[in-house]
Formats: structure tokens, C-alpha cells, sequence
């Protein structure tokens, strides 16, 4: 695959944080003869991108997506709107119009209010750290990652084939789904494993006056892997949640009861009901080692120096 035409011959990055400078990096590895031109709103992201040489850098979006063959808004979901109707009077002609939001309803739905006569394929790189930024980013994120498209039913399979192409490129896996299901499927995998790891950490240095420093000290416990989660950006995960507000709500409401289960099975000294669900819960931690998507490397194989 790597030797024939790429999928695009241009493609316009708007937002060059985590994601779009990733993006930005894995095509210049992966398809080094593709364009690639950016754009960010802040001064400072511009800036750094041109030092970091992620491509032409331009000051407004409109030059940035002048001749471009890909369009990817890589801004945070609560920014679609407004980055979208940036570009709608100089959208160009035969463009197709992506994004790597973390939610595919809304988001979608944004992108086609903004921009009614594109063609849009919507997309999401389910490949993140809890860091942001153009600093952050690396151009193998991707690499045996799954990238999952949610485009509108009967929508020209041409176009969708491109775009799987460019993330297959980038080292990805690329699936498609309906949009409503990806939202109820990463409020489970995604959305509601932050939720609770926002509220551990809160709940716990809210206690930290009563521990006196003991979370942070004795922080292997576990705590600590939920930290790495909850350092996540603020921004982002503010959009996802009242972005993806109903799959949210019904898995969190499933989740609610599961806890009172546990909490009823503690009480009641029921310890079967316990170590069954340990068991099981095991069980899912292999399968996702045996899939390739996790490290069954002691400490989930972090380098320390
Ligand atoms: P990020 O590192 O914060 O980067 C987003 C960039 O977009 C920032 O530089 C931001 O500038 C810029 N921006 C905001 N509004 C803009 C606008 N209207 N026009 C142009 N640029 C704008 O965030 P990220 O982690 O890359 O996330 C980007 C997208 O990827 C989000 O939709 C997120 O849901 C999705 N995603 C994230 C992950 C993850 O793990 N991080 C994984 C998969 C998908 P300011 O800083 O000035 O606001």
C-alpha cells in the first residue's frame, strides 16, 4: 500500500494539539510526499508548530484549507461549530471534510449545520494520551490502533474508502459504525472510565486533609492509575461529556446500579458475588493483552529512567 498514490495529496490540519500534530507527524513518516498544511487559533500553538516543522503553518484557516484534498478538524468537540464555520465561505471544491472527535453524534451534526453542501466522513482515532498539545504528540500513536468511521448510511463508499486509507496508512485499524452506536460504545470504554477517574481523584484530595499526604505517598495502591487518566485536558473531556450527554447518562445510570450490587454484596458479607465478578473482570484485562491493545508488561510496560 505504502508505495502507491496516497489517499490525498494535501491535507489542511486544523487544530495542531495532541491529535492533529500526530496526525501532522504520522503522514510525514508514513506519506512523506502529501502536503500538509495547519492551522491553530492560538499564537502561541502556531508558533511552536512551525518550530517542531509540521507543516506549512498559516494564520488564518481560510489559506490553510486553499487546494487541500482532506480537511481534519483535530479542535476540541466543543469547538466543531465555530472551526467549521471558519472555512464555510472558502471551502474548496471536491473536499472531503473530516474530523478525530471523541463523539460522533454532536459532532457530526455540528459539521453538517456549519457546512451543509461538503462531503464529510467522520472519524475517531481511538489513540490518546492524557497529555496535550503539539509537544505531545508522536507520529506512532496510531499504529495498531482501531479508527473508527461513522459515516451516513448511503454515503458514497468512495469517499469513505479514502479516508480509511489514510488512517490504514498511519499504521491504524480502521472500522465503521453507526454513529449512535460509537457514542453509547466509548461512553463505556472511554466517556465513564474518566468520569470515575475524575471522581476518585476528586473524592480523594477532597479526604487529603483528613490523610495528611497519604493519598499522594501511598499512591501505588491504584490510585495512581487512575491520576494518569484524570490529568487529562480539562477542555476536552468538558466537550465530551456534554457532548455525548445521553450514552453518557444511560451507561452511568447502568454503572450506578452495578456499584449498589457491590455495595449490598459488602455489606452482606456476600463474598461469592465478589470474587465472581474479580474473576471475570480478570478475564477482560487478557483478552484485551491478547488483542494487542494493552501491555501485559509489569506497570503496563512504562519506561522508567
Ligand atoms: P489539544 O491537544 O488541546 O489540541 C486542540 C487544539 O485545537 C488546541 O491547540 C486548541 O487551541 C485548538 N483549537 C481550539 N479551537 C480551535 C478553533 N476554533 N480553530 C482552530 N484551532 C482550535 O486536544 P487533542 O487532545 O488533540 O484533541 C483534539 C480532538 O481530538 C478532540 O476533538 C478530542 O475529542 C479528539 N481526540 C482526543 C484524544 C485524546 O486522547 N486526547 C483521542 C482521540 C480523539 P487552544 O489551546 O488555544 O484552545
Amino acid at each position: 500500500v505504502a508505495d502507491s498514490d496516497p489517499p490525498f495529496a494535501s491535507v489542511a490540519i486544523i487544530g495542531v494539539g495532541l491529535i492533529g500534530s500526530s496526525v501532522a507527524r504520522a503522514i510525514r513518516e508514513h506519506m512523506p510526499k502529501v502536503r500538509i498544511t495547519a492551522y491553530d487559533s492560538s499564537d502561541t500553538v502556531r508558533a511552536r508548530a512551525r518550530e517542531l516543522e509540521l507543516g506549512e503553518i498559516f494564520d488564518t484557516p481560510c489559506e490553510a484549507i486553499a487546494g487541500a484534498e482532506m480537511i481534519l478538524f483535530c479542535v476540541p468537540v466543543g469547538a466543531m461549530t465555530e472551526a467549521a464555520l471558519a472555512i464555510a465561505d472558502c471551502l474548496p471544491k471536491k473536499v472531503i471534510v473530516s474530523d478525530v472527535g471523541s463523539s460522533k453524534v454532536a459532532v457530526a451534526k455540528a459539521l453538517r449545520e456549519a457546512l451543509p453542501d461538503a462531503t464529510i466522513v467522520p472519524a475517531h482515532p481511538v489513540a490518546g494520551t492524557e497529555n496535550s498539545g503539539p509537544d505531545a504528540g508522536f507520529a506512532t500513536l496510531f499504529h495498531g490502533r482501531w479508527c473508527i468511521l461513522t459515516p451516513r448510511e448511503g454515503y458514497a463508499k468512495a469517499n469513505v474508502a479514502r479516508v480509511s486509507d489514510f488512517w490504514e496508512r498511519l499504521g491504524a485499524k480502521v472500522e465503521i459504525m453507526d454513529a449512535l452506536h460509537h457514542d453509547l460504545v466509548l461512553a463505556v470504554t472511554s466517556h465513564i472510565p474518566h468520569l470515575i477517574a475524575y471522581t476518585i481523584v476528586g473524592t480523594a484530595s477532597d479526604l487529603e486533609g483528613v490523610t495528611q499526604g497519604e493519598v499522594i505517598k501511598y499512591s501505588a495502591g491504584g490510585f495512581r492509575d487512575f491520576t494518569r487518566i484524570a490529568a487529562s485536558d480539562p477542555t476536552m473531556w468538558r466537550d465530551v461529556f456534554l457532548n455525548n450527554r445521553e450514552a453518557v447518562l444511560d451507561v452511568l445510570q447502568r454503572f450506578t446500579e452495578d456499584l449498589a450490587l457491590l455495595q449490598r454484596a459488602i455489606r452482606w458479607g456476600d463474598g461469592d458475588t465478589l470474587f465472581e465478578l474479580f474473576a471475570r473482570t480478570r478475564a477482560v484485562r487478557r483478552s484485551i493483552i491478547e488483542q494487542g491493545q494493552d501491555d501485559a508488561r509489569p506497570d503496563f510496560g512504562r519506561v522508567h529512567e
